[in-house]
């Protein structure tokens, strides 16, 4: 049995590539040590393939920021303002991700979006009307090339070009099929430079085939490869999806000359009764995505061997593969050193899901004598055992949740002047999203008491330390309702997981999320109680150096469950309200030390939305919604409740968001340009609301015209009644430096804004 991989992780075992990146983002180290860096880790990764005997080791799957930028610099299609700078190509490439400013000139960086239903972001391609589409860079050919030096035929993987049209933003009169044929062509060139180096197979990633298409989608499709295939030559093309099924392509997916199909069967919810209604050429490569490429959890042998052998009365030519990149998915639990055997035994990340592959590629290869095998026995001993901790207490407060639970007594409009008259904020308060800037006494701080450098004590001390100045330069800068900082936390979900019992830890488990940012998703293990107070120390301290309201902050449900790696032995809902009845206890504790304001950040609310449409309701917001209400509900009518979301593009929801009964919701929205204010309009929104008015993804100091302009044009469509000001996130990620710059600039904005408002 064949084996192929459709991404391997790429920031390294010890993320080798984030920290070179960054060190050459300050000029640390040359172009040429980072590519050394950059190299050495491809190289490990294809010997670690071979030696797992993958069939197809995939190259290109490498990338410096984000394979969509990749293939956008490949189609040389990124935006002149980027060329014009007159950077080197390195330069330019990480202009575009990350924004510049300095000698060179002063641009922005390309917006970012949700790769799909996952946790990691992709640059947003934009094409202009002159923006000429064809194939001008090599990098897919130079890491196919590099690959075979060292003695590895690899499968070289690009995303395809329906979606990459379909993920680009048409910035003028031109839209989407008016750069079809140019785009067939650039791949017709790219599958020519294949031919010439001998490649066997190439993937095509095409995720988009799993949302919902139109038929013009199809006919796009469909239309875009009759070109390219036709120009394929020995190459052989492995159309590969993931994220979920195809169910509106199908028929033409299987009627193209492509010689392999790659299917996911385990996001796919159809994907075998398509195969059942449709069948599968006799003359293509199923590439069955049977091991689940974005959980950590061990694989049931036995599972994936029925699936496949249940397979094969549909095709005879199968080649077993993990259902998406293993991008998702921390690199390996080599480097736990602190898990119990009885955990960690569960959990296979990147590099143990090739042993996995290894494992099951031996077993089915055996017809049918597997249940002998050592190594299937192991497997399935795992299963048997009882595995999950329960807490029959949580499991009985979750079943006695009624309808009551999840209702704020006082409606909203009167829960306002209420809130008005306590607060006295005036029109249109600045405030900030939580997190100030990660300093290194910060980290240190957390990194000495974990080490056991430090007691609790002088932990506390210190972070009461980092409050007090944060505090100071708030008021210091004028700014309404402060925040306290967030300088005990590494990051706001493993933060909570970690004072919350049913949680397991990992030490170096990163997962990429954009760019050089990883992040540490906590696994859920058990069943979730809160044991003890989580925040109330920070808060009340934070609250006792100043008359201002600081705010209560808080992860709320769904983002600490999309943030986490779930259990799959009960459901997301379930564990949505365990979560949701420990964060209502620390609501309660907080309101109860006297926080008049609590936010309760909802920043990946949007991520786990069903890819497809019809399941939004179902499968996702009956649920999701009701579980932040479920923290809230139980507050008194004075106490202001905000919620915070990240990326936000909710337009398509924001009756939904409405209905999470927040007063208060800041969101991203300077690098989507403010097009959700429209939606808001357009659905009478009720909740407060402060989009945000700069971009805290990149180091550049807005100046205080640019967020005039961008708070003028939000009084367009937002009563000023409902109006806060704030950047669009968490401040955490950025230096001390241009934090204070950005903020005085801010609250500068704001004074212009409020002295013309009161006129
Ligand atoms: N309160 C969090 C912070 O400021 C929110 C972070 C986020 O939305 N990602 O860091
Ligand atoms: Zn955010």
């Amino acid at each position: 049995m064949n084996s192929s991989l459709i991404g391997f992780p790429r920031v390294g075992k010890l993320r080798e590539l984030k920290f070179a990146s960054e060190k050459y983002f300050k000029q640390e180290i040359s172009t040429e040590e980072l590519e050394q860096v950059a190299k050495g880790l491809r190289e490990m990764h294809w010997n670690l393939q071979q030696a797992a005997g993958i069939s197809h080791i995939p190259s290109n799957d490498f990338s410096y920021y984000d394979n969509v930028l990749d293939l956008t610099v490949l189609l040389n299609a990124l935006p002149e303002n980027y060329r014009q700078l007159g950077l080197s190509e390195r330069d330019t490439y990480f202009a575009a991700a990350r924004g510049y400013q300095g000698e060179a000139g002063d641009v922005k960086a390309l917006a970012m979006k949700k790769w799909f239903n996952t946790n990691y972001h992709y640059l947003v391609p934009e094409l202009f009307d002159d923006t000429e589409i064809k194939l001008a860079g090599s990098k897919p050919f130079d890491e196919y090339e590099e690959a075979k030096q060292i003695g590895v035929l690899t499968k070289p993987v690009i995303i395809g070009g329906f979606t990459f049209l379909k993920l680009a933003k048409y910035k003028g009169s031109k839209t989407i099929n008016d750069f079809a044929e140019d785009v067939a062509n650039a791949y017709i060139a790219i599958l020519d430079r294949f031919n010439e180096q001998g490649v066997e197979w190439v993937q095509f990633d095409e995720p988009s085939l799993v949302t919902d298409l139109s038929e013009d989608d199809v006919a796009l499709f469909a239309s875009l490869y009759e070109k390219v295939l036709a120009h394929k030559g020995n190459v052989k093309v492995l159309l590969q999806t993931y994220f979920g099924d195809v169910r509106d392509s199908y028929e033409e997916v299987i009627g193209l000359d492509f010689d392999g199909i790659g299917l996911d069967f385990i996001e796919g919810k159809q994907t075998v009764e398509l195969l059942e209604r449709h069948g599968f050429p006799a003359d293509k490569t199923l590439f069955a995505g049977v091991l689940n490429g974005k959980n950590i959890w061990k694989s049931d042998y036995k599972k994936v061997i029925e699936l496949v052998n249940g397979l094969e009365k549909f095709s005879k030519d199968i080649v077993i593969s993990t259902s998406c990149s293993l991008l998702h998915v921390p690199y390996t639990l080599e480097n736990e050193t602190n898990l119990a055997q009885e955990v960690s035994q569960y959990f296979a990340f990147a590099k143990e899901k090739l042993q996995e592959i290894k494992e099951l590629t031996e077993l089915i290869g055996t017809s049918g004598h597997y249940e002998e095998n050592e190594n299937y026995l192991a497997n399935q001993q795992v299963f048997s055992a009882d595995r999950v901790y329960e807490d029959k207490h949580v499991q009985a407060s979750v079943a006695s949740l009624t309808e009551r639970d999840f209702v704020r007594n006082v409606p909203r409009k009167k829960r306002r002047a209420i809130q008005k008259e306590r607060l006295q904020l005036g029109l249109l308060p600045t405030t900030t999203i939580g997190s100030f800037p990660q300093t290194r006494e910060v980290k240190q701080n957390r990194s000495k008491y974990r080490k056991g450098d430090i007691s609790r004590a002088e932990y506390d001390e210190n972070i009461k330390g980092f409050i007090k100045e944060c505090i100071d330069l708030q008021e210091e800068l004028g700014l309404d309702v402060l925040v306290h900082g967030e300088s005990e936390r590494n990051d706001m979900v493993e933060f909570f997981g970690e004072n919350l019992a049913g949680y397991v830890f990992t030490e170096k488990a990163w997962v990429q999320s954009y760019g050089t940012r990883c992040v540490k998703p906590p696994i859920i293990f058990g069943d979730i109680r809160r044991e003890k107070p989580i925040t109330v120390f920070y808060s009340e301290y934070a609250q006792s150096l100043s008359d201002k309201p600081v705010k209560g902050m808080l992860t709320g449900p769904v983002t600490i469950l999309n943030w986490s790696f779930p259990r799959e032995d009960i459901s997301l809902k379930e564990m949505a309200f365990q979560i949701g009845l420990a964060i209502r206890e620390e609501v309660q504790d907080l309101e109860e030390a006297g926080i008049k304001i609590i936010q309760i950040d909802e920043a990946a609310l949007k991520e786990k939305l069903p890819i497809r449409r019809e399941e939004w309701a179902s499968e996702y917001l009956d649920w999701a919604i009701p579980a932040f209400r479920l923290c809230h509900s139980g507050v008194r009518p004075e106490t202001q409740v905000h919620t915070h979301m990240c990326y936000s593009e909710f337009e398509e929801i924001v009756k939904d968001i409405d209905n999470m009964d927040a007063d208060v919701i800041s969101f991203e929205a300077s690098r989507s340009k403010l097009t959700i204010i429209d939606a808001l309009k357009a659905n009478h929104f009720e909740t407060e609301v402060g989009p945000g008015v700069y971009d805290i993804h990149s180091p550049r100091v807005p100046s205080v015209d640019e967020m005039v302009a961008v708070l003028k044009n939000a009084l367009t469509k937002i009563d000023e009644e409902n109006l806060w000001i704030n950047p669009d996130c968490g401040l955490k990620t950025r230096g001390i430096k241009e934090t204070r710059e950005s903020l005085a600039n801010l609250v500068a904005a704001a004074q212009i804004i409020k002295d013309a408002v009161s006129v």
